[in-house]
């Protein structure tokens, strides 16, 4: 296991204001300001991971570490990994702490910006280093929940919480019972060694999301229910 509480990061305002649709030289740009110099003071993104090993693999089935996940592009995705790296990454608790009104809407969003940025950083970060230190050829990661809700359902959060041990306490991250996860900036996945490049957004129906990052693949979609 291994916690990286110490992940360097820097904001550029008029980047951010500008996917916020805010003018510089504004009250608006004044008031968004005073959001990033918060950030940028108690902001502390942080990951963890853990090198796990596959035990066994069934027809749906992936037990990692005696730990069984059921999902059967997970399993196809793993077909010639050995092993994986079970991970968490956050925006940092320490945003929670820093006093936005709800009921400001806009506000809300602004933050919620802010907390994303920190977020990306932390996942470059993390993604950085696992490539460094174990030396990885091409990966992918899959996230519990993400893309349809058949692919991986979210349910499973739990045993990867499980395989995760101490590191969700050890920065800070809480899962919920209805399996979101505390601060609502945190992806939590597993990341592995790939020939085939893997997107959720593969096995996604969602025609209208803004954020698809690559097409819907039909034929792998399909196998979401049957080989
Ligand atoms: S298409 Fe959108 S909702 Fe679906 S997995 Fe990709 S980013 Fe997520």
């Amino acid at each position: 296991m291994q916690v990286l509480r110490e992940i360097p990061f820097d904001l550029d305002s008029p980047s951010l204001m500008k996917r916020a649709h805010v003018a510089q030289n504004c009250a608006d740009a004044v008031e968004f300001e005073r959001f990033v110099q918060a950030a940028r003071s108690v902001g502390r993104p942080k990951a963890g991971y853990r090198e796990a090993f596959i035990d066994l693999k069934g027809e749906q089935t992936v037990t990692i570490e005696g730990i069984t996940f059921t999902s059967r592009i997970l399993r196809k995705n793993l077909e010639h990994a050995e092993r994986v790296f079970a991970f968490l990454v956050t925006c940092g608790r320490e945003l929670d702490q820093v006093a936005v009104d709800g009921d400001d809407w806009l506000a809300a969003f602004w933050w919620d910006l802010i907390k994303g940025e920190l977020l990306s950083v932390a996942i470059r970060h993390l993604a950085e280093h696992l490539d460094r230190k174990h030396l990885l050829p091409q990966t992918s990661s899959m996230h519990p929940g993400s893309g349809d809700a058949a692919v991986w359902p979210i349910e499973q959060q739990r045993q990867l919480f499980a395989l995760l041990g101490e590191i969700p306490e050890q920065i800070g991250v809480e899962l919920t019972d209805t399996y979101l996860m505390i601060p609502n900036k945190t992806v939590s996945g597993i990341r592995f060694p790939t020939e085939n490049s893997f997107r959720s957004c593969q096995v996604c129906q969602r025609s209208a999301c803004p954020n698809r990052a690559a097409a819907l693949d039909e034929a792998l979609w399909a196998t979401v229910w049957h080989e």
